[in-house]
């Protein structure tokens, strides 16, 4: 495990970043609605990436086990797809989905990340308190970032909210992790955990957290793109991420508007 501290310099340039990444971002949630199709949001990410004169951090990535290269900017996963969903023109959203978009771009030479889950349309009520309760385990998980906290609280943190809101899959299999120089970094941050265990949060630090709930299993398949992972129950998930600094007194947000 080497964690890496960030400089003053490049902690700049993953501020800047992380501003265009959140305004990209937002500007693709916001054209979700009905008959729209993945591939138009992807179009719109990668316009948008390089309009500010950033690059994509998933086009062409290749992670560990994967015998192909992720092949678009933008991750688009729908209802039951908990992450790493290509979107394709065949992709067409419809009223009552339930879309995570996920995002990461290369800044000056320095990666950020953040996701975010959006309804199409109306939503079931089921769903949109699932959205709630996951943006608020994200929200949770922040707070418990505080002086010698560890990646343990944020775990557990992410885990108990989740288990008092309601009866949500607390999605084992995939974690947040350190950012900043790759796309993935150490440490390994675990949606569930115990206090007081796991790597000592010091500032200078830069972590991707990012809790995903699901409304039934905790267990992910792989789908047959070798891309998607989908829930093993066909239960509707959703996810939301943000880069952030540790800092002396606690953390600050990078990937804000
Ligand atoms: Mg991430």
């Amino acid at each position: 495990m080497s964690v890496i501290i960030k400089t003053p310099s490049e902690i700049e340039k993953l501020r800047e970043g992380g501003k265009h990444l959140a305004m990209v971002l937002a500007e693709a949630a916001a054209l979700v609605r009905p008959g729209i199709s993945a591939m138009e949001l992807e179009e719109l990410a990668q316009k948008r990436i390089k309009e500010m004169g950033d690059t994509p951090a998933f086009l062409g990535y290749k992670p560990a086990g994967h015998r192909t290269p992720y092949p678009a900017a933008l991750i688009v996963s729908v209802n039951n797809v908990v992450v790493h969903g290509i979107p394709t023109a065949k992709i067409i959203l419809k009223e009552g989905d339930v879309v995570s978009l996920d995002l990461g771009i290369k800044h000056d030479g320095l990666f950020t990340d953040h996701a975010v889950t959006v309804p199409v349309g109306d939503v079931a009520k089921d769903k949109a308190k699932l959205i709630q309760v996951t943006r608020e385990s994200l929200a949770v998980a922040l707070e418990a970032i505080v002086p010698g906290a560890r990646t343990g609280d944020i775990g557990h943190a992410v885990e108990s909210f989740a288990k008092k809101a309601g009866k949500y899959g607390v999605v084992k299999a995939l974690a947040g992790h350190g950012v900043g120089r790759a796309i993935h970094e150490d440490p390994y941050i675990p949606n569930y955990g115990r206090k007081g265990t796991g790597e000592l949060l010091v500032p200078g630090m830069v972590v991707a957290i990012e809790p995903m709930l699901t409304l039934g299993s905790d267990e992910v398949i792989e789908g047959s793109d070798g891309y998607s992972m989908k829930t093993v129950d066909g239960s509707c998930a959703a996810h939301f991420e943000h880069t952030i600094l540790i800092t002396e007194t606690g953390y600050e947000i990078l990937t804000l508007v």
